[in-house]
């Protein structure tokens, strides 16, 4: 049971290295790089600037210029980015990892392979004894840091803590499940002291246990960020500070924008805490089909008050759409997915299917609009796509995300915001990541086409710079060929 906890997707800081004084970049690199007369997308208005010269050194952007005016260095690399739109690097805000040698050799590669330079993990360590498939914080930290000094290559990371589940039912609260203020409080020293960037929370925590862990985290500026519990409701965790809600939209929206919340959630809850819950689409069906427009609208209002974060990982509900023309078996990216992962998706799908039963087309239609309607009241959303559950593939599903979000009535621009500034307005780096200026850390992507005109157009990727590294579309193929071999071992 505690496997399929990784994924019930109904229920659903920042170190990026303290650039500022003490970049590994310096010591590693001297490498001046500069890209030609390209295409340079503004990710605050969309603005197009044709013909632009950049140059980076050491991984920072220091010049940005007409290119018939910017003198070129003999020393540097030249990048010719004619016909190419250079966007930020992609961060996948909702992302999961695997054992530490499979994420150092297959999956960190593939991110970069795909445009995604940054990533924040749900959840990065592991209480002992741990999960084959997970990590504890200290290798998390160590990958980063190999990252940071240029040995493994892998996007940048902001690591959350272990599912904080409360108090299992008839237990007694104990300090790492909660069930009373003072065990959450407490909780939250356990989780400073491990060094985690922010504390992931999942559904079974009690309302007393949440705000205890809550009310600490503020205090000690460490961010909450994940599902809302059972007990709780949206508007209740967007008061207490969660940063940001995760999964649109069982569990996290469904239950306080119906008109009968109060007989549904009581069931839900029953249901959650029997932790062997079954079938629960058909109590999703019932919310759905008892929306109250008017009342998500105060919900909306509260997570733009507190500034509150919402990461809808479509990608990841689309696995169970009934009438979705897929199969995950099928696909020819299982070339890149490591064995145990594969074993996994299996036990996935089967477990996912059995506690939500069969979408119901209604259940998908409403998810969509309450994702544009959330766009439209202002609420900032961030692209995550839950990786590692069954049918989403690292790297690759952020893409279809963002594809997903423009279905749901974003635009481009917009889309290719919650992957860029979006994500580095959650992690308090507006003034390095998320847009492409002067100064900014130089994680970029040039594409083959324009993503404004088309979303999909991320996936035309000609080359990546991360972390200092210039990759061109061959060192890509180049690493996803190396990832392929390594999962065929
Ligand atoms: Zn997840």
């Amino acid at each position: 049971m505690e496997i399929a906890f990784r994924n019930i997707m109904i229920l659903g800081f920042l170190i990026l290295g303290n650039y500022s004084c003490d970049n590994p970049r310096k010591e590693k690199t001297d490498n001046l790089i500069v890209i030609t007369n390209t295409s340079l997308i503004d990710m605050n208005n969309g603005q197009v600037s044709e013909g632009m010269t950049l140059i980076i050194k050491n991984g920072i952007i220091t010049t940005i210029g007409k290119s018939n005016e910017i003198e070129l260095s003999p020393e540097a690399k030249i990048v010719n980015g004619t016909g190419k739109y250079i966007i930020p690097g992609l961060w996948d805000m909702h992302a999961h990892t695997s054992s530490e040698s499979v994420t150092r050799s297959i999956l960190y590669p593939l991110f970069i392979a795909n445009g995604v330079t940054g990533i924040r993990v749900l959840s990065a360590d592991c209480f002992e004894p741990c999960w084959e498939l997970d990590m504890s914080i200290e290798q998390s930290r160590g990958l980063q840091s190999e990252v940071k000094y240029g040995k493994v290559i892998g996007p940048n990371a902001i690591l959350g803590s272990t599912y904080i589940h409360g108090v299992k039912s008839g237990e007694a609260s104990t300090i790492k499940e909660p069930g009373n203020r003072q065990d959450g409080k407490k909780l939250v020293h356990l989780l400073l002291d491990r060094g985690v960037d922010f504390i992931k929370i999942y559904d079974e925590i009690p309302r007393e246990a949440y705000f205890g862990i809550a009310d600490e985290a503020n205090k000690k500026e460490l961010p909450i960020a994940g599902h809302v519990p059972a007990s709780i409701k949206a508007s209740e965790a967007s008061d207490a500070g969660q940063k940001s809600i995760e999964h649109c939209c069982a569990g996290s929206l469904f239950e306080e924008c119906s008109s009968e919340e109060k007989r549904l959630r009581e069931q839900i809850t029953e249901l959650i805490q029997s932790r062997e819950p079954k079938n629960m689409y058909s109590l999703v069906l019932e919310l759905v089909k008892t929306y109250d427009d008017a009342k998500c609208q105060e919900v909306f209002k509260k997570f733009l008050e507190n500034n509150t974060f919402f990461t809808p990982t479509l990608v990841a509900t689309e696995m169970d759409n009934i009438l979705r023309d897929y199969d995950w078996r099928d696909d020819s990216r299982l070339k890149y997915l490591p064995e145990k992962e594969h074993d996994f998706w299996i036990e996935d799908e089967i477990s996912t299917k059995e506690i939500l039963g069969i979408q119901n087309p209604l259940i998908r239609e409403k998810r969509f609009n309450i994702v544009g309607d959330m766009n439209k009241a202002g609420v900032k959303l961030l692209a995550g796509s839950d990786c590692g559950v069954f049918g989403v593939h690292y790297g690759f599903g952020l893409h279809e995300e963002l594809e997903l979000l423009v279905e749901a009535g974003l635009t481009e621009l917009e889309a290719l915001q919650t992957a860029t500034l979006n994500a580095a307005e959650y992690a308090d780096k507006s003034d390095s990541y998320g847009n492409i200026k002067i100064g900014f850390i130089a994680d970029l992507i040039l594409l083959e086409a324009n993503p404004l005109d088309n979303i999909s157009n991320t996936k035309e990727i000609y080359s990546v710079l991360s972390n200092g590294k210039f990759y061109d579309r061959q060192s890509l193929d180049t690493i996803l060929k190396k990832v392929a071999i390594e999962v065929a071992k």
